[in-house]
């Protein structure tokens, strides 16, 4: 496991990275990475590039952090889904154009591509509508993440999981296209949707895929 610096210095970097990318803008979004019993977290309401090692917030299982700066608004689905989930080590929340479309639509992504196994199921859903911040936000996001490793959040954006940070971040990378792609279809027909059995053999077949089978 990755030493607290090393971790910090890697929100930093993957943080930048997002903004550059155009998932995020502004300060909107969070990222976050396990740590001993609680988890590194952005800090709230900062431009990414103005983010510095020190500034990222170490925040506990019980949701307590050292006077300063305050943690991302969003800290309580952070912790709720470590909590929730031994498997999951770093988490990245971003609003990108074309997942937060369909979120706004309130609709999940179905099976009309392969690369939906990279959400761990059939489907990614979409966790219902609460204000951001919330323990009710929290609550349903950690609902729809059930056997799944990513989410869209309705009028919100989305919320991608990994092993490691670099593998939180493909995620959430190939969710947006997987959503760009699947928005655009909607425009051309009516798109075609796999069968149980097709994803079931994506699926077995991603456990030994390139980022997919990172250990953390
Ligand atoms: P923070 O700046 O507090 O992380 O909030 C951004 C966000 O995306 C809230 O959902
Ligand atoms: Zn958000």
């Amino acid at each position: 496991m990755s030493d607290e610096l090393t971790l910090r210095k890697d929100l930093v970097a993957q943080g930048v990275r997002l903004a550059a990318s155009g998932l995020n803008q502004g300060t909107s979004g969070n990222l976050s990475a396990r740590c001993g019993n609680g988890f590194l977290i952005t800090p709230s309401g900062t431009p990414y590039e103005e983010i510095t090692p020190e500034a990222i917030v170490l925040v506990d299982a019980e949701g307590q952090w050292a006077p300063g700066r305050r943690p991302s608004s969003e800290w309580r689905f952070h912790r709720d889904i470590y909590v929730a989930r031994s498997d999951v080590q770093a988490i990245v929340h971003v609003h990108p154009p074309h997942a937060t479309a369909l979120a706004m639509c309130r609709m999940a992504i179905p099976a009309a591509h392969y690369m939906i196994a990279v959400g761990g199921g059939d489907s990614i859903r979409c966790a219902a509508y609460h204000t951001y911040g919330t323990q009710a936000l929290s609550d349903a996001v950690v609902q729809a993440l059930e056997g799944r490793l990513a989410c869209l959040m309705a009028n919100h954006g989305m919320i991608a999981t990994g092993t490691t940070l670099a593998q939180a971040m493909w995620r959430a990378i190939e969710v947006e296209t997987l959503a760009r792609q699947y928005a655009l279809a909607l425009q051309v027909g009516k798109p075609v949707l796999l069968t149980d059995g097709e994803v079931t053999q994506v699926l077995e077949k991603f456990a030994h895929y390139g980022l997919m089978s990172t250990k953390p």
